[in-house]
Parts: C-alpha cells; structure tokens; sequence
C-alpha cells in the first residue's frame, strides 16, 4: 500500500479501553456500516444505533441522555443553542392555520419569531397576561395548537401559574410547552407539573462558564418524541461535540453553582430592597415580584437572575451612568455564566407599565456577594468609571 492510502487506511491503533472520567468527544460526520444490509437513514439513533453525525455522536446523546434524566423526560433532543429549541418546538405543533399563545414577557426572540418567520407561515402566535393562570382556558381555540409558557419571564420576572395553565389546556387537548431555562430544568419540575414540552438555553446555566451556545427539547412521551424528533431532524439542529462536552463538564458543577448563585442573588436582591433610590426589586423569591406565591408553591429553589426599578424620580440617563459605573458588573447579554452582567432596557415596556430606562437586570456571578454590594453601592453614589473598557 501507498504511504498515501496508508494514512487513510492505518494498520496500527491506539489500544481500547481507556476507562477515563471523562465522556469522550466523538467527533464524526458519517457513520460506518458494517454491511449494506445495515444501512439506514434513522433519526432515532438512541434506539436503532447510529446512522449520521447530524443525529448526535455519541458525546451529544450522553448530553441528552443526562437532561432527560434531570428533567424526567422521555428524551431530549440537543439542538444549537436555545432559540434553535423554541423554533423546534414553534414547527413542530404549529402549521399554517394554527393559533398559539405566547406570554407577553417571553425571551424577546422568541417574540419576534412568533410575529415574524411564523407569521409569514400563516401561524397566527397570540400574546397574552403572564398572570393568566386557568383564564387561560378563554383564549383557547379550535385552531389553538401550542401554548407556551416561561416562568419567571424574561426581565420583568412575573412567575406563571402553570399548573392552572395546563389544566385548562389538557381539557382542550392543547399541548403546552415552558421555557425552562431559568430553573436550569431541576428547579421547576415541568414533568411532574404536567407540560409536556421543556426547552433550556443550556448556554446558560449547564454551559455555566459564557463559552457556549446549545439548547434541549425535552418530550414527556413517545408520541412527542416522534413528532417532535420527526422535525427536529428534518431541520438539521447538527451539535458540535465539543460544544456538548464543555456541557457535560458544565453539568457537573451545576448543583453547587447553583446553590451558590441562589444564596450570592437574594443577599444582593435584598441589599437592593433596602435602598431608597430603588421603587422594586423582581426577585421570584421576594414578595414584591408579581407571582412569589406561586414560586413558593412550585419551585425548589431560585436562580441568579432578577431585575430592579429605579424610582420615577430617576431619570433614565442616570440608570445608564449608574450602570456604566459598575466594576464587576460588566455590560452584556446573555447570563448564567460565573461572572456579574448587567444590562438595561430603555425601551421596555409591558401593557399598563412603561418602564421609562429605569429597569436594570442582574446576573450574580460567582465573586464575593460583599464585593458585588460594594460596587453596586459605589455606583449608586456616582463613584468613578472604569477606565479598561
Ligand atoms: C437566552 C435565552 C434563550 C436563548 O438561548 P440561546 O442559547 O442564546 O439561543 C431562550 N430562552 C431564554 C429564557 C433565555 O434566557
């Protein structure tokens, strides 16, 4: 043989069995096939074996394996990142002609996805009160064929009732799916709540380190995972399993970051309701933020990010400053991660309330709840900006 073909075809390898910690990154497109009798096109590489790389390696199954298994899931698919897993979700319940209903306090996306790519598919997606609870039942029509759900919502933090929620839609035979991304899928138990679709922004909380982007789709049972599987390989949600290992690294610190942040945000939080410059802190976990007493009821824990309002008396331009003069705070999207973000909205608005640039949202990272006090302290009494950035 050719030293050429040799390097395709080595007669030499590395000997098996190396019982690592660690779960390998199989890295790999095609699949070989024993013989032509073997080969299949199957999706369902968890249970016929595998057939492509674009269905998951070995790495991202494990990864998905590990979700369902925290989530109490039949399955969960492992897609780019947690928009991809919303647009999962959207296409696979909804065609044109359908109704949904979306939270107006739902992951900004995913608002505009709703008015946008899904509008041009002829799927009406309808806003309504996260506060609804079993009202819900009121908005359901014949045609209504998703109802998503997020709790706390994005930025303004209103907790959902959802039990109440899929009740009424269980009646009507609705399929009901929640963004659990903020309960990193342990501290809501969207199973045992009876929803039947869990979607997490793993970029947040399991990554848990800003390094990388992935989401999952979790199905309570066999028919969803059928239907939802059936597109979700049709779209070409193809995982890098380097991406998916830095996950499954993430997934083993995940308690105890977790119980770390939840203690670091309520002292901070707290420290926040005691200032006069401050009119509301929404926090799940404090009285003030709309839906605590459901948060009491069905969560076991809450997570590291919460937001807070100024005073109408401060103008928005001083909210800005205030920001900027954070140290260890720094300034950009996304949170979950080990370092504290902040960010502001100065166009937030909800029905019935204009925030007017006086919300500011937190993420609590993994520094001393002291030094993150000192500087939100400092910055609220105009100390000096930093000079690195
Ligand atoms: C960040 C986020 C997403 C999107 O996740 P990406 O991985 O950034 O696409 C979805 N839902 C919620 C609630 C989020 O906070």
């Amino acid at each position: 043989m050719h030293w050429r073909s040799r390097l395709l075809h080595p007669s030499r390898r590395a000997p098996e069995g190396f019982r690592s910690l660690v779960p390998p990154v199989h890295r790999g497109s095609t699949v070989i096939f024993e013989r032509t009798t073997d080969i299949r096109d199957d999706w369902h590489q968890a249970a016929h074996g595998y057939t492509y790389g674009l269905y998951g390696s070995p790495t991202v199954l494990d990864l998905g394996a590990r979700i369902a298994e925290l989530e109490g899931a039949r399955h969960t698919f492992i897609v780019p990142g947690g928009q991809a897993a919303i647009a999962t979700v959207y296409l696979a319940f909804c065609k044109a002609g359908s109704h949904g209903l979306v939270p107006y306090n739902a992951y900004g996306p995913s608002r505009e996805l709703a008015g946008g790519l899904l509008g041009r598919l002829g799927i009406e997606i309808e806003t309504y009160d996260p506060a609804i609870g079993a009202r819900i039942a009121g908005l359901i029509r014949p045609n209504t064929a998703l109802i998503w759900t997020e709790s706390p919502g994005s930025v303004t933090m209103e907790v959902q009732d959802v039990p109440a929620i899929v009740a009424a839609a269980k009646a009507r035979g609705v399929p009901v799916a929640l963004d659990n991304t903020y309960a990193a899928g342990v501290l809501f138990d969207a199973f045992g709540h009876g929803v039947d679709v869990s979607v997490q922004a793993l970029t947040k909380y399991v990554g848990g380190h800003s390094d990388l982007l992935l989401g999952s789709v979790s199905v309570a049972n066999e028919s969803l995972y059928e239907s939802v599987g059936s597109v979700w390989s049709q779209l070409g949600m193809a995982v890098s399993p380097d991406d998916a290992s830095l996950a499954l690294r993430g997934l083993q610190t995940l308690g105890i970051r977790l119980e770390r942040l939840e203690a670091s945000a309520l002292a901070i939080a707290r420290w926040l309701e005691s200032r006069p410059e401050v009119e509301q802190v929404l926090h799940p976990a404090l009285p003030g933020c709309p839906g605590h007493d459901v948060w009491k009821r069905d969560f076991t824990g809450s997570s590291s990010v919460f937001s807070f309002v100024f005073r109408p008396q401060i103008p928005a331009a001083a909210v800005a400053a205030f920001v900027d003069r954070l140290v260890f705070f720094r300034k950009g999207f996304s949170w979950g991660g080990t370092t504290s973000l902040a960010m502001i909205y100065p166009d937030l608005r909800r029905p019935g309330r204009d925030y007017a640039g006086r919300l500011v949202r937190l993420n609590v990272g993994l520094e001393e709840p002291e030094d993150l006090i000192a500087d939100l302290s400092n910055a609220l009494l105009g100390g000096p900006q930093r000079d690195d950035d």
